[in-house]
């Protein structure tokens, strides 16, 4: 025995808290119509986990509070707890009791507990489908209900015979697997599409890469390239810087000296520009010579005549004196010569001292022949003392003339010999010019191959900058380079060499080769991981597949076999109930008609019969065949109501036996039995009640006799369901 008890307080009819007790293999409720016995059935289905309020008879969970009586009677809650023996572990969880509960309140909130604590309506699914108790609710049979299963369709029996066979659980994981399956393949079609998006971007990357990976060789080559070049141009510049030093510095040296040797002689040439100024000194000179020739000429006739007047006075003199010889020996008083004396003593030039003579002498001598003498001497001593004159400047002109003489003579050797060094000088000159002429020619030489060499060390010192930001730092590493000996035009070769690889590289568009190898790796690692992601989906699903196949399998199995083990079941019921006849459960296919043409079903169904309609094969069902005994009609559609009630009864019972569940509730199934066949009933029940618990609501005394737990329900005036345990006799009276 498995189900202890039954609380319901504020549920439907029930206002207040009542309890039921089910420590009878077979316990029934009775009562009036109306009393409130369905209420109880459906407080099993509710606190089950029933969805469906209208299975329930309520439109809003609201319906399902009690809401009869006064004012005051209305409540709030509407609670149903059920408790479960657990001892055999039927619940998988570890109490030796469950007790499930579910509550609803005004606004339409539920909660459950299981054994107090609070959980989810999930939760008590799974407990009870555990213990093989479907919340499809087929163990609980409500009125009116019984012959629910000859009612249905083939497929919605399936349904039903499945879910007692306990397949449900099975479906449910199928449904959860198929969910999962179609989840997996949404999963499938977005990795798909994703890597669709990404693959031309995967494909442009790629050939960036590609790209960047062509630069990455041309570069090497560049670099290597580089290395050698660099390390023969610097050879090459140091080498030429070298040779031109060489020969550079001996001729800058000469070039200087030429400098200073074109210097002084040209001091020399400059100063030869005086010789003009004395070449005019020395004409100057010349012409004064000449000047003071002709003056000493005009001297010398003027003192030739002046000495001839002289030699002329003097002749007359002669004559005078010759007359006056008589006064030559004439004597003088000493007194008068001593007065003479004393007046030359005091005079001062010789003029007046030959004067004071002549005056002396005149006035001793006769008077009539002086006057002509002293005429005569008078005459004299002017010749004389313009001769004396005359010789005096001729003697100045003499001196005059020497110098100039000896003026022109120096000036003119002067000349001469500046002459000379001129002509040296002049030699000098161009000597030194054509010597300068020819050195700065060949440093010309030199210096043109000195500004070629600046201009290659200029090229050079570029190309190491652009060689470092095109290649590295690595490039200018090439001081270990070997060089052997080759001609230098193999060096121009390499340099075009490079030129080339740069527009390669610069042509190559490869674009920052950092950032796209990132990006390539990104991108190819998220196609990676979602080609992984595609396979692991791809694994799931197949996995997925194969539990669905597996499941189809066992169903499959398990329905047949259930199938068998019903049919056996159902044969021993109903000839049981009929005294005869056969019974049974067939598996047959779903005949379905649509157009030829079209594959819309809507269509199909909403056309009348044509030649454009074709049956399909649709889902497996469960068609029931039965054959009453001594009867020749067939078929489910030819059985009276109690017939009906009967086969009914008979196929539930024959399901429920072969997968018995812990409990049935059966509200009023045996209704429409005659006495018979309610006696028949009674013995099914008897013997059902061996695997199942059994919860019977009715008003049939036969029924009534085969409960060990008899429970009255009644309804008093303030409409609330009031209930008490009876005894037979007090039930057969109650349920009247
Ligand atoms: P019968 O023998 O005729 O099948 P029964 O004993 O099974 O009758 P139920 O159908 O269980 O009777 O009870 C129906 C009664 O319960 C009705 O009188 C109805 O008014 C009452 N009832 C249903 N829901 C509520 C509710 N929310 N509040 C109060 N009373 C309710």
């Amino acid at each position: 025995m498995y189900l202890k008890s039954l609380e319901i307080s504020g549920f439907k009819s029930f206002a207040k808290k009542a309890q039921l007790n089910f420590n009878s293999p077979i316990s029934a409720i009775v009562g009036p119509n109306g009393s409130g016995k369905s209420n109880v059935a459906e407080g099993f289905r509710f606190v089950l986990g029933e969805q469906s309020i209208k299975a329930m008879r309520g439109k809003r969970g609201e319906d399902l509070i009690f809401n009869g009586g006064g004012e005051g009677a209305r409540v709030n809650r509407a609670g149903v707890k059920v408790i479960f023996d657990n001892k055999k572990r039927t619940f998988n969880i570890d109490f030796d009791e469950v007790t499930l509960e579910r509550v609803v309140h005004r606004d339409n909130s539920n909660e459950y507990f299981v054994n107090g604590s609070s959980v989810r309506l999930k939760d008590i699914v799974e407990l009870l489908s555990s213990a093989h108790i479907g919340v499809s609710g087929h163990h609980i049979i409500s009125q009116g209900e019984a012959d629910r299963i000859l009612n249905a369709n083939i497929i919605e029996r399936r349904e039903m015979i499945e879910d007692a066979l306990g397949l449900k659980a099975y479906q449910y994981k199928k449904i959860e697997s198929q969910r999962k399956l179609e989840k997996t393949e949404d999963n499938m079609k977005s990795v798909e599409s994703l890597r669709r998006e990404i693959a031309p971007h995967l494909k442009f990357l790629k050939k960036q890469v590609e790209k960047v990976e062509r630069v990455v060789e041309l570069r090497e080559e560049l670099r290597n390239l580089y290395k050698v070049y660099l390390k023969r141009e610097e050879l090459y510049i140091k080498s030429e810087k070298v040779y031109i030093d060489s020969q550079k510095n001996p001729l800058t040296a000469e070039l200087k000296l030429l400098d200073d040797e074109i210097a002084i002689a040209r001091k020399i040439l400059e100063d030869s520009k005086n010789r003009d100024a004395r070449s005019n000194e020395l004409i100057g000179i010349e012409s004064s010579l000449h000047k003071v020739r002709i003056e000493k000429d005009t001297l010398m006739r003027e003192l030739g005549k002046i000495e001839g007047e002289i030699s002329a006075e003097l002749r007359s003199i002669s004559k005078e004196k010759e007359k006056q010889t008589r006064d030559e020996f004439k004597t003088v008083y000493l007194k008068d010569v001593e007065e003479v004396a004393k007046k030359i003593d005091i005079l001062e030039t010789v003029k007046e001292i030959k004067e004071l003579l002549f005056n002396f002498i005149f006035s001793h001598k006769e008077k009539e022949d002086s006057t002509l003498l002293a005429e005569i001497e008078k005459n004299l001593a002017l010749l004389r003392e313009k001769k004396y004159d005359l010789e005096q400047s001729l003697k100045n002109h003499e001196i005059n003339e020497r110098t100039y003489i000896l003026e022109y003579n120096t000036l003119r050797e002067n000349i001469e010999k500046e002459k000379d060094s001129n002509r040296d000088a002049e030699k000098n000159v161009f000597r030194v010019m054509a010597r300068q002429n020819e050195v700065r020619g060949i440093l010309n030489g030199i210096r043109t191959r000195e500004d070629k060499l600046f201009i290659e060390e200029e090229a050079y010192k570029k190309e190491m900058q652009e060689a470092y930001s095109m290649v590295g730092r690595e490039a200018l590493d090439y001081a270990e380079i070997a060089t052997p000996e080759e001609v230098r035009s193999l060096q121009y070769d390499r340099q075009k060499n490079i030129e080339r690889i740069k527009i390669r590289i610069e042509d190559s568009g490869a674009g920052n080769s950092f950032d796209i190898l990132k990006e390539y790796k990104e991108v190819e690692d998220r196609d990676i991981f979602l080609a992984k992601e595609l396979s692991d989906l791809e694994g799931s699903k197949k996995n997925l597949y194969d539990i669905i196949a597996d499941l189809d399998a066992r169903i499959d199995i398990e329905f047949k076999e259930g199938i068998l083990k019903i049919n056996a079941q159902f044969q021993n019921y109903f000839s049981l109930m009929f005294g005869g006849g056969s019974a049974g459960l067939n598996v047959i296919r779903e005949k379905k008609r649509k157009k030829k043409s079209d594959t819309d079903l809507s269509a199909a169904l909403s056309d009348e019969e044509s030649e454009d309609m074709v049956e399909e094969e649709g889902e497996e069902g469960i068609d029931i065949s039965v054959n009453l005994p001594r009867k020749k009609v067939k078929g489910l559609m030819m059985l009276s109501g109690g017939e009906r009630a009967l086969t009914s009864i008979a196929l539930l019972f024959a399901i429920t036996s072969v997968n018995p569940p812990p409990f049935i509730i059966l509200d009023e199934t045996d209704a429409a039995l005659d006495e018979a066949n309610s006696r028949k009933y009674g013995d099914m029940i008897t013997n059902l009640s061996q695997y199942s618990q059994l919860i019977l609501i009715t008003h049939n005394r036969e029924t009534m006799s085969r409960a060990g737990v008899l429970y009255g329900v009644t309804m008093g005036a303030d409409g609330a369901s009031k209930l008490l345990s009876i005894q037979f006799e007090e039930a057969a009276k109650v349920a009247k």
